[in-house]
């Protein structure tokens, strides 16, 4: 049989195909839904699995997910498609977890030599999950390529440094604890709040804080189709970005980080939401804040996924984060949209 190239494309089934997860096998990667004969979908690329009848290539689907390439035909790279156009085509291939009905447990990875401050026991085992993002560098130096499991890293260094204590989702959906994290003990990361739910103040005692890897709020530049992070803008002496009469910023360095106006989305107030530029969470990063919730809910008595808030809800005015970077490239959810979609999984 024909090798099939590696690279991003589509194919289409010849048969009634298998989506596993969690390995290229037909042994250990686990059954999660089946792909129709004669469907085209999308692959982002092709890794060496079990050989099965002597055909050993797999194509990965994104989110750990693999089906075995001897039943796919005709492979397709992208025919010079807008980015938006093939993440669209992505997304309609993407695994509807309504229908999986299965439970994908997550995957930690212990942040080597970070200690985060610990305050003490939660009086009541652990409650909830406040979303965060850290508003901090996705890329390599200047606006190199997304290095987001390093710059998660250096987040959680910072954290360390500022006394705080929380995990962290990157933009590759890895999800970082500091060496000495205990679900049932608390630090700080959500500082002055108030629980909607319940009333109560400082509310890090209760939830678990996650950050997620992304720059925060963005600005307009100067230049058309430029949205620069805080990080990069020319700010005022108390460290607002300053605003021109168009409402837009002055970049700091035409190196440093930047997106693209394919990249970000202008949101509505809406709920939690504060109207503003976004960059959206990847999907691997919001499939693994997903995971993780269920994975408390179904782990903690004491948790509850009606918990499960934005920093934005719990200190607002005064936080914008989660806001409009919830959920993914091709949903925008507030974070009660967010609880109904956990509750509905
Ligand atoms: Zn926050």
């Amino acid at each position: 049989m024909a090798r099939f190239p590696d690279g991003p494309g589509t194919v289409e089934s010849t048969g009634r195909l298998n989506v596993r997860v969690g390995a290229p096998s037909s042994r250990t990667g686990r059954l999660v839904r089946k792909i129709e004969a004669g469907v085209r979908f999308a692959v982002k690329g092709v890794v060496v699995g079990e050989s099965v009848q002597g055909v050993d290539q797999w194509f990965a689907l994104g989110g750990d997910a693999y089906v075995w390439s001897g039943a796919c035909r005709d492979f397709e790279p992208p025919a010079g498609d807008s980015e938006i156009d093939q993440a669209a085509k992505a997304d309609e291939a993407r695994p509807n977890r309504a229908e999986l009905g299965v439970y994908m447990p997550p995957r930690f990875k212990i942040a080597d030599g970070v200690q985060h401050v610990v305050q003490g026991p939660r009086p009541n085992g652990l409650e909830g999950l406040i979303v965060h993002f850290d508003a901090s560098r996705i890329r390599k130096a200047g606006n190199g390529p997304e290095d987001s499991d390093n710059q998660s890293l250096a987040v959680l260094r910072y954290g360390a440094a500022q006394r705080h204590h929380y995990g962290q989702i990157s933009r590759t959906g890895t999800i970082f604890l500091p060496e000495n994290f205990e679900w049932g003990e608390w630090g700080s990361h959500a500082g002055r709040s108030l629980c909607p739910a319940t009333g109560r103040s400082g509310v890090s005692r209760y939830y678990v804080g996650f950050e997620m890897n992304n720059p925060g709020l963005l600005y307009e530049a100067q230049e058309d189709g430029v949205f620069c992070p805080w990080f990069n803008a020319v700010r005022n002496e108390n460290g607002a970005v300053i605003l021109d009469r168009r409402g837009r910023c002055t970049r700091q360095s035409v190196n440093g980080e930047w997106y693209r106006a394919g990249e970000v989305r202008r949101v509505p107030a809406e709920g939690n939401i504060k109207a503003g530029i976004y960059l959206p969470y990847s999907f691997e990063q919001f499939e693994a804040l997903t995971n993780l919730c269920l994975y408390l809910d179904r782990t903690f008595p004491s948790f509850s996924l009606d918990r499960v808030f934005g920093h934005d809800e719990v200190a607002p005015g005064r936080k914008n984060d989660p806001g409009g970077a919830l959920a993914n490239p091709a949903q925008l959810m507030t974070m009660a949209e967010f609880r109904g979609y956990l509750k509905s999984l």
